[in-house]
C-alpha cells in the first residue's frame, strides 16, 4: 500500500493505471475509519483493480463554529485498517495541495441542496460537490462508493455527476450500525457516555416510524410527531430536522408510499448526527 500525499502525484499514478487498463475504484472519506468505511472499502476492493481511498478532512465544507479542527484525526491508525481491507493508495492530501492561494472555482448543485442539510449547513454542500468533483479529476476512478448514512449526499453526488457527464458509476451501499443500533460515524467519539445512549434515538426513532408505516398509519405529519415526542424525551436531544422526503426529488411528502425516507438531524449535547432509513421495504 502507497500513501500519496499530492495531487500531482496521484493524477499520474491514476493515469498509469488507466494506461495499463486497470479499473479504478475509490472511497473518499474524511478518515478516523469505522466499520461503515470498511464495508465501502470491502466493496470496492471487488470492484476495482486499484482501490483508492482518499482521506482529506475537506475545509470547504464546513460552516465557521463546525467542528473542523476538532474533527478526529488519525493517519496511522488509518493506514492500518485500510491494508487489511486491500487498500492500494491512501490520497491524503493537505488543505494547501487542494486549496492553493488563489483557489476560486466551486460547483453547486442546485435545489437538492437547499434542503434538509444544506438547509441547516449554508454552503456545506457546495464545498461537498466541490471536493468530490476535483477527487474524481485527480483519481479518475472507474466507480466511486458512498454510504446512504449521508443520504442527501449521495443524492447531490448522482446528480453532480450527471448533470456535468462525469464518467463515474456511483455505488450507494448500506448503512452500517452499531450492534444497538447507532449508526457508524467518526463523530461518535464526541459522545459521553450518558449522551451515546441518548443517541439511540436516532435508529429508534427510524424503527418506531417504519413500525407505524407497516401497520397502515401513512400519514406523515403523525409519524413525525411520534418521532418528535420519542426524541425530545431525550434530555440533551435537540431536534436539527424530522422530515419524510421522496428519495429522488427530497421533496417533503404528505403520505408514506414507497419512495419515501425519514431523515433526521439531531443534536446530542453539541453533537450533531444523522439518521435515516425507508418507511417500507
Ligand atoms: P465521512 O468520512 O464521514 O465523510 O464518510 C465517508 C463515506 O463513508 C461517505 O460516503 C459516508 O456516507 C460513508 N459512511 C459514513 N458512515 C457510514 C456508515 N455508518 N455506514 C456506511 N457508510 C458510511
Amino acid at each position: 500500500m502507497k500513501i500519496i500525499a499530492t495531487a500531482a502525484e496521484m493524477q499520474q499514478t491514476a493515469q498509469a493505471a488507466k494506461a495499463a487498463g486497470k479499473n479504478i475504484a475509490f472511497v473518499p472519506t474524511m478518515g478516523f475509519l469505522h466499520q461503515g468505511h470498511l464495508s465501502l472499502l470491502e466493496e470496492g476492493r471487488k470492484r476495482g483493480d486499484l482501490l483508492v481511498l482518499s482521506i482529506f478532512v475537506n475545509p470547504t465544507q464546513f460552516g465557521q463554529g463546525e467542528d473542523y479542527e476538532d474533527y478526529p484525526r488519525d493517519l496511522q491508525r488509518d493506514a492500518e485498517l485500510a491494508e487489511s481491507c486491500g487498500v492500494d493508495i491512501i490520497f491524503a492530501p493537505t488543505a494547501g495541495d487542494m486549496y492553493p492561494r488563489g483557489y476560486a472555482t466551486y460547483v453547486d448543485v442546485e435545489g437538492i441542496t437547499e434542503v434538509l442539510c444544506g438547509a441547516s449547513r449554508p454552503g456545506h454542500f457546495r464545498g461537498v460537490t466541490t471536493v468530490v468533483c476535483k477527487l474524481f479529476n485527480i483519481v479518475q476512478p472507474d466507480v466511486a462508493l458512498f454510504g446512504n448514512k449521508d443520504f442527501q449526499q449521495l443524492a447531490v453526488i448522482r446528480r453532480m455527476t450527471r448533470d456535468l457527464n462525469m464518467p463515474v458509476d456511483i455505488l450507494g451501499m448500506p448503512i452500517f450500525r452499531e450492534e444497538d443500533g447507532l449508526a457508524m460515524s467518526s463523530r461518535n467519539v464526541y459522545l459521553s457516555e450518558a449522551q451515546r445512549k441518548q443517541a439511540l434515538v436516532l435508529s429508534k426513532s427510524l424503527l418506531t416510524a417504519k413500525r407505524l408505516a407497516a401497520v397502515g398509519d401513512l400519514d406523515c405529519h403523525e409519524i413525525i410527531e411520534s418521532v418528535k415526542k420519542d426524541i425530545t424525551a431525550q434530555p440533551e436531544a435537540r431536534i436539527d430536522y424530522i422530515k419524510i422526503c421522496h428519495q429522488l426529488t427530497l421533496e417533503e411528502q404528505h403520505k408514506v408510499d414507497s419512495d419515501s425516507v425519514l431523515l433526521l438531524a439531531v443534536f446530542i449535547g453539541k453533537t450533531r448526527l444523522i439518521d435515516n432509513g425507508f418507511l417500507l421495504d
